[in-house]
């Protein structure tokens, strides 16, 4: 655009030719996202459950994941079209509020769509499709409170919370060591948790890894922790040092780092230090200890110090590698998972199962009622929301029909990723489920030879599997709504 002067000085202003859009309207633009939503849940569909497939992905820099957290793989596929993008964030989203079930909320978003791509080519308009989803969601949604059960679990009997927590690690690379590794994950919630507020913390529970031993040594410290000490001195520095015993130090922790002469007149002082300590550590460091941060030395006195009853060093095998443990600090509740693991990328697999599965204790510490997994939540919904729509006069009971259909998919995805036949066992389960009127009937993925759930220990909190419903329905309404869709064209 440019500002220009006629003849008699009058200005006018010069438009630049129009950059070239390409427009979708009408059903064209929404089969157009729906497909685009359809692709990105068809990725996530065979990572599902426990026996679902690991995705490997690589970074433009080289770095390889190996996953099947539907968030995490997700976050690293770099879409670059917006309707898929919303399918990326759905999933973050389920990760934020819920920590588990990331890639569940995907699939089931992906086959709401499928199924609403049929009603669309059948002629029904896409808000009436939308309203009927609606109403079917918040069906299954007060079903899914109607079949929900208590989950009983105290600071004396924990076994309840582990159990839990073995289901989401069941479905992980982690599967291994599920037992060990849900024991930690519950005892670190329970150490950072207000039991009477029903409130966790997530931030007081460090998660930290080092290459190096096997899976199983990971462990629990009651503790924080962090890496390579050494000490230094200047002139100003004696004053320092006298200045920290004065008021009473036996450990000084710095965030910035002091030369190699300071750290000799520590030790010769009998002072030992920490230098180089992250910000976040520093922080953490604080509240486990009770201690105050200060910016300056002057600014010391006795009333900021914190306490720790024991700060030991340990170094890991043939490494230079070293960690400081700072244990039995005056606050307690700041605790660290120290994984062990034999490459970065397993170590980093493990860190985020052992973050779905302290989002898992926590959720059940904040509400405690629980719904069976293996698709018998779902199918059990599916069979209440389809005898719903019987009831609605309107159109929108094909849309009802159609949640119903598509809330179905969880479960086949759960049998197809098993090696079972989809359909069939579906079926079979369903109606089971209604015969013996027992909503805990799923699919034996593992092969126990029992499909109900309950005997199985395969459960998921309410909250979480209400807020798949909530979210998937909410994401599915939206792609639904949109009608025109205006973007660069590509060359
Ligand atoms: P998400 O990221 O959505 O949690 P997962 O890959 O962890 O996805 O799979 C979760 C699904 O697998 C849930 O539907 C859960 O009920 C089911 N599941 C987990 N363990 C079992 C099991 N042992 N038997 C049957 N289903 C299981």
């Amino acid at each position: 655009m440019a500002l220009a002067f006629d003849e008699y000085g009058r200005p006018f202003i010069i438009l630049r030719e129009q950059e070239q859009k390409t427009r979708l309207r009408g059903l064209d633009a929404q089969k157009a996202n729906i497909s685009a939503g359809k692709a990105v849940a068809r990725i996530l569909r065979t990572s599902l459950g426990p026996k679902g497939m690991d995705k490997m992905l690589q970074s433009p820099d080289g770095e390889v994941t190996v996953t099947n957290d539907g968030a995490t793989i997700l976050e690293q596929m770099d879409v670059d079209n917006q309707i898929a993008k919303l399918m990326v964030e759905l999933s973050q989203s389920q990760d934020y509020e819920i920590g588990d079930g990331t890639t569940g909320v995907v699939v089931l978003a992906g086959s709401l769509l499928e199924h609403a791509e049929r009603l669309l080519e059948r002629g029904i308009h896409p808000i009436r499709v939308a309203e009927g989803y609606e109403m079917a969601s918040r069906i299954a949604f007060d079903h899914l409170q109607h079949i929900s059960q208590k989950f009983e679990f105290g600071l004396d009997n924990i076994e309840p919370l582990v159990r839990t927590c073995m289901t989401t690690l069941s479905s992980k690379i982690v599967n291994r060591c599920k037992r060990d590794l849900a024991e930690i994950a519950v005892k670190a919630v329970l150490a950072v948790a207000d039991l009477e507020r029903k409130d966790v913390n997530l931030d007081l529970i460090k998660v930290e890894g080092k290459v190096g031993g096997k899976l199983e040594d990971t462990e629990l410290v009651y503790v924080e922790k962090f890496q390579t000490l050494r000490l230094q001195e200047q002139k100003y520095f004696d004053d320092m040092v006298q200045q920290c015993k004065d008021v009473g130090a036996t450990l000084v922790i710095c965030q910035w780092g002091f030369d190699d002469e300071a750290n000799h007149l520590l030790m010769h002082r009998n002072l030992p230090a920490v230098r180089w300590v992250g910000g976040v550590e520093l922080e953490l460091i604080a509240i486990a200890t009770g201690g105050r941060i200060v910016p300056r030395f002057q600014e010391l006195t006795p009333d900021k110090l914190g306490k720790a009853g024991i700060v030991r060093e340990k170094s890991f095998g043939t490494t230079k590698d070293r960690m400081l443990y700072i244990e039995h600090c005056a606050n307690s509740r700041a605790v660290t998972i120290f994984i062990r693991g034999g490459n970065k990328m397993m170590i980093e697999e493990t860190k985020r199962s052992i973050h779905d599965a302290l989002c898992v204790a926590r959720n059940l510490i904040r509400n405690n009622s629980i719904v069976y997994g293996g698709g018998s939540a779902e199918i059990s919904c599916s069979v209440a929301v389809e005898a719903a729509a019987d009831k609605y006069p309107g159109v929108e009971q094909y849309a009802i029909r159609a949640f119903a259909d598509a809330l179905d998919s969880v479960p086949m995805a759960l049998a197809e990723n098993s090696g079972l036949q989809p359909i069939e066992t579906l079926s079979a389960v369903k109606s089971q489920q209604i015969k013996e009127n027992n909503p805990h009937c799923g699919i034996d993925c593992n092969d126990v030879g029992t499909n109900d759930m309950r005997e199985q220990n395969v459960f998921e909190t309410l909250i979480g599997k209400q807020q798949q419903l909530l979210l998937a329905t909410q994401v599915v309404k939206m792609i639904l709504k949109i009608d025109d869709v205006i973007s660069p064209s590509d060359f």
